[in-house]
């Protein structure tokens, strides 16, 4: 896929060095499926709330190799997974070491050739550790039992067989999610038929634009579906739907009338960055059981009480285009995402009147912050990569996101606004 960082140089050079660094990933990675290019997954999943955490699926790659007599493919798949794989129908050899599973080939492949493998999978993910996130199921309190995932840094594979990491982006992906007829399912993209049959409902999506693995997300539970009609985007009807947990009643006021400002930060973020990036599916946002919020491609994910919080919906909302669309080549970089989002909490301040917020006193705020932070770099060494633990903690937080921010903001007023504003959309 693009990499944007280097068109995000041009843009804004000589301000920024951080681009010249390497883009080859060195730390935290398996390096599964490097002679390939994903271009696509069919992902079959079986999920079931309950108290047996457990997931059951198949997912389906089409791929295109990118190497010459390519006989085995590497994925990562989290080793609490028993899995089985075929090819053109036929079972296949496999192995695994750790979490990196390789699928053997009956022949081989030449350079450039578009073929598909198709791993069956069941288990029961990792737990849910500090940062080290992935798939989780728990009863939540007059909720029920929930399902969600949370795959930011490295909790892709703990649910899924995929190719982790972002610079070799799924171009496109279906989803066919069986629950239990009482939950639905939430995931990327458009949702396409939504059946009851036999006690189960089964929920198939689309998602036609390219995603990294860390933003396929899936979440199941007893949800109310609010459907806030449509923001216009250059002529795009762009639907705005929310989940939320059932348990909260029919009329979550607090949380609705909050989340509704996302329709004019679409508008402001839109005339400011270039249009909204997945403006041919939709936007939303959808409970999950974790505390904060998390920028799933067209889908973030929310806990209940930062439904309610203007600046956590600007800054998801805001990762559409930062960290989404536009996306570290490596987690080294993940100042790009995140300090671009927070400071786009300013611009929602700024631009968005209705919400009463200072923009001056936000952005002095964080301010503040980033001068009483230590001096970590927002550059995130290697060391601090290897795992999520060591990405996210405080110290990190505070230069990613505070000094991030005010890196952005440092640019904004270096460039000016004709500039600094077209530099965001040329990005
Ligand atoms: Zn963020």
């Amino acid at each position: 896929m693009m990499k944007n960082c280097l068109r995000y140089f041009f843009a804004f050079a000589p301000l920024l060095l951080t681009c010249f660094t390497s883009f080859s990933q060195t730390s935290g990675y398996s390096g599964t499926g490097a002679n390939i290019d994903v271009k696509y997954h069919r992902a079959e999943w079986n999920i079931a709330p309950d108290a047996t955490k457990n997931i059951s699926g198949r997912v389906t790659t089409y791929f295109v190799t990118t190497a010459a007599n390519v006989n085995k493919i590497t994925f990562d798949l989290d080793a609490a997974h028993a899995f089985s794989a075929t090819y053109h129908g036929s079972s296949i050899t496999t192995s695994r070491t750790g979490n990196v599973i390789t699928l053997t080939l009956p022949g081989s492949l030449a350079l450039g050739t578009l073929d598909s493998v198709v791993i069956t999978y069941s288990g029961a993910p990792p737990a849910f550790s500090n940062y080290g996130e992935g798939f989780e199921e728990k009863s939540i309190a007059g909720m029920g039992y929930v399902a969600y995932t949370l795959a930011e840094s490295y909790g892709d594979d703990d649910w899924w067989p995929c190719k982790a990491d972002m610079q070799d982006k799924i171009d496109s992906m279906d989803f066919i999610i069986t629950t239990p007829s009482t939950f639905r399912a939430a995931t990327n993209g458009v949702l396409i038929t939504d059946v009851v049959a036999g006690g189960n409902r089964i929920m198939t999506y689309k998602h036609r634009y390219p995603i990294a693995s860390y933003l396929v997300s899936v979440g199941v539970a007893s949800y109310n579906v609010f459907d806030r009609g449509t923001v216009n985007i250059s002529g795009t009807a762009v639907p705005i739907e929310y989940y939320i947990y059932s348990g909260h009643g029919s009329n979550p006021s607090a949380q609705l009338t909050a989340m509704d400002f996302c329709k004019q930060e679409l508008v402001v973020f839109s005339n400011l960055f270039g249009d909204y990036p997945f403006k041919k599916e939709k936007y939303g946002m959808y409970e999950f059981g974790w505390g904060g919020g998390m920028e799933h491609q067209t889908f973030s994910a929310m806990g209940f009480s930062t439904m309610s919080s203007w600046s956590v919906i600007a800054h998801e909302l805001a990762h559409q285009w930062w960290g989404d669309k536009v996306t570290f080549a490596s987690w080294n970089h993940l100042w790009l995402a995140e300090g671009f989002a927070k400071y786009s909490e300013v611009l929602a301040a700024e631009f968005v009147t209705g919400l009463g917020q200072n923009p001056v006193t936000h952005r002095t705020n964080i301010q503040t912050t980033a001068l009483a932070t230590s001096t970590n770099p927002i550059y995130l060494a290697n060391a601090e990569i290897n795992n999520s633990n060591n990405i996210w903690t405080t110290v990190n937080d505070d230069a990613l996101y505070q000094r991030g921010a005010m890196v952005v903001s440092m640019l904004r007023k270096l460039a000016g606004d004709t500039k600094f504003f077209q530099a965001c959309k040329n990005y």
